[in-house]
């Protein structure tokens, strides 16, 4: 029999001002997701019975990710200590993404190899390489290899592999 204070209650996905559909960030499964949205903040994230991957099901991890979303530790800001530095300084995005472009293409030019001892061709470099985490689905691994092939890294691997 239901309580009184159970019948009191109200599920968070009845109250919610919208949804939209997103998918899991835990890993390369991509389980769909309903994510409920109230007052501008996500309240809710359920299963997707729309995904024709998952049709409605999460696993723990998954059914757990508002948690992540609203964790009060989460960390939205780039932090950056430079080297020898003993504090964090935060940055923005497009300052830290360019320094980011700044060291690749730093490092692919430092470790060109153009041909071997005996005058092969080789074009490559080994001054970059690509180590991918399980969170990387299909469509990023794809495009993570696509980049890194065309500038010329041999070394491209996923976590799933080792
Ligand atoms: S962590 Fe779980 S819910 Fe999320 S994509 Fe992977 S299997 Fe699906």
């Amino acid at each position: 029999m239901t309580s009184e204070r159970t019948r009191g209650t109200t599920a968070r996905t009845t109250t919610a001002d919208r949804v939209v559909q997103s998918v899991c960030p835990y890993c390369a499964v991509g389980c769909g997701q309903r994510v409920y949205v109230k007052d501008e903040k996500v309240v809710q994230i359920e299963g997707d019975p729309d995904s024709p991957i998952s049709r409605g099901r999460l696993c723990p991890k998954g059914s757990a990710s508002e948690q992540l979303v609203n964790a009060p530790g989460r960390q939205t800001e780039v932090l950056y200590r430079a080297p020898r530095a003993t504090e964090w300084q935060r940055l923005d995005l497009d300052t830290a993404v360019d320094m980011v472009t700044d060291r690749f293409l730093e490092s692919r030019r430092n470790g060109w190899q153009d041909t071997d001892d005996q005058g092969r061709l080789l074009r490559r470099t080994m001054g970059i390489a690509s180590l991918g985490g399980a969170t990387l689905d299909n469509e990023e691994n794809y495009l993570i290899k696509k980049l890194f092939t065309a500038a010329g890294a041999i070394q491209i691997e996923n976590q799933a592999r080792i």
